[in-house]
Order: structure tokens, then sequence, then C-alpha cells
């Protein structure tokens, strides 16, 4: 099932080209998305029947004429991989030789939850003279509490799947300052149930800025696969249902700047485009 919130939180299901408003039969608080969304996922198993039979007498709009917010709204916290992609690994030695680690050294960092936006809202550059970079990557959310879980256990506390653009200063800072300005962190453009993910890690995906090809990868050549970088993860630390965790980026990183447009698709989920602006040109209009 791919979940998509839209038009200020409301609760929908996409079905081809059309949303379906499904909020009302499951009691969604759309000025709680979040905890809403913890509901949902606690009682998915018990209410997925209900949701799809609420599909054939839903009122539908198109996709293309709703605005699509976060699916993952207000994540305790964001749980990221840094150099998961051999490749990438060598391009940031040759651009900044500064990459010697792999995340068998590095383990993870946290990017600010404030820095999600949604899939229709716009990255705002803090310092145009700073290269910024975009980076595809395959995340999900965590479905249920974890602690000290197995990779061979992990699939079951995996709720749903969907893009995440990894936003970058390249600099010297510490990963979670890079990383964590407001609109660092687009996500989207629905969540994509695990059940409807066969595997995940065998999953192509691709990254253009205004239609030029950057990135092209698939998950398959990840260092750490979705399920080992969980059980990484949940070794450390305790995930709460609804924290998001990022699997990195391949090679390909590239800066984007004022007025691109980027797009990011994976197969079996779907595709979005953000553009880019400056942040200081809204503090002086606004
Ligand atoms: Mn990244």
């Amino acid at each position: 099932m791919k979940l998509a919130l839209y038009n200020d939180f409301n609760l929908g299901v996409i079905k081809g080209d059309r949303i379906f408003e499904i909020g009302s039969v499951i009691n969604w608080d759309s000025s709680d998305p979040q905890n809403s969304l913890l509901d949902l996922m606690e009682n998915y198993n018990r209410i997925k029947s209900q949701i799809e039979e609420a599909i054939t007498f839903s009122e539908s709009k198109m996709v293309s004429e709703v605005k699509l917010n976060p699916p993952v709204p207000k994540p305790s916290k964001i749980v990221a991989a840094p150099v998961n992609y051999y490749l990438h690994q060598d391009e940031m030695n040759e651009q900044f030789k500064n990459a010697e680690y792999t995340i068998e050294n590095l383990g993870f960092f946290l990017k600010a939850p404030s820095s999600i936006i949604g899939p229709n809202d716009k990255i705002k550059l803090p310092f145009p003279d700073r290269r910024t970079d975009h980076e595809a990557e395959l995340a999900f959310v965590v479905g249920k509490r974890a602690k000290d879980v197995l990779a061979s256990e992990a699939a079951d506390y995996i709720f749903g799947y969907f893009a995440l653009m990894d936003i970058t200063v390249r600099g010297k800072e510490d990963r979670p300052w890079r990383k964590s300005f407001d609109t660092f962190t687009p996500i989207g453009p629905w969540i994509v149930t695990s059940d409807e993910i066969v595997d995940p890690n065998n999953l192509a995906f691709k990254l253009w800025v205004n239609g030029e090809e950057r990135q092209s990868a698939n998950t398959k050549d990840l260092i750490y696969d979705c399920y080992k970088f969980f059980e990484v993860a949940s070794s450390i630390m305790t995930l709460e249902p609804g924290d998001i965790l990022t699997t990195g980026t391949p090679e390909g990183v590239g800066p984007i700047t004022k007025d691109d447009e980027v797009r990011i698709t994976i197969d079996r989920i779907g595709e979005f485009s953000v553009s880019v602006d400056y942040k200081k040109e809204e503090i002086k209009n606004g």
C-alpha cells in the first residue's frame, strides 16, 4: 500500500495516478499526523482490509492536484548511514581526500528531524558560496520499538520505504552540522509498506538535476544493506516507531544551486522533484 499525506496532513492511499481520502475511516487526526501515523502503524495489520475496502467508496483526486506533505513528518530521530557505497567512497577521496573510512569505521550520524520537507517543498540553500550537494538515498520508517534487533529479524520492524535526499554542505564541519539545515531532508513521495517491497536490498534508483542524470545505482551495492544497518543502529540505541533510517548515497553526488530542479526516483516506490532556492532571499523578501 502507498500511504501519502496531503493537503495539510490528510491521509490518502495512492492507486495509479489518484489519491483516495481514507483518514476519515480510521480516525486520522490531521492536526497530529506523526502520532496518527504511529497509531496507524501499530494497528496496520488489523485495519489494512478496512482501508482497502474504503478505497472503493472514498472520494479521490488526481495526485497531481494535491500538495503532498512529508510522509513521516516528525520522527524522534533520523539515523543516517555515511559512506555506505564503495564507489561513493572513491569519489569523496578523489575530490576531498576525506573519506578514508566507510560505514564500518564511521558508524552512523543523526540528522535533525526539523530538516524534513515534503515532496512539493523547496530546498533553501543557506550559503550561496559553499558547495551544497544532493545525495539520493533509500530510507525507511521504523514500525515498532527496536533494540538489539539482528539483521535477520529487521524486516519485521520496518513499516515501509520511501525516497530521501540527504542535502549536504561540503566542508570540514561535522556531518550533523552540514546536513541538518532546515529543508535539507526532502522525503517522499509516500510510504510504500514493506509487504510491497519484495527485496529492499535490490532496488534501482536515480537522481537528476534539471533533467541531467547525476546518480544511478542499486541498493544491492550497499556496504551495510537495510537490515544490517538496522542491526547496527539498534545495537546502539532504541529505535522508536516513526524513526527514519536512511541508507546512504551512491556515487554521483554533485552541487545544486538556485533554480535547480532535483528529481529522485526509486523502483517500486515512486518519484518526486523539489526545486532549489537561496535561504537569504526569503529573508530579504519576507
Ligand atoms: Mn547521505
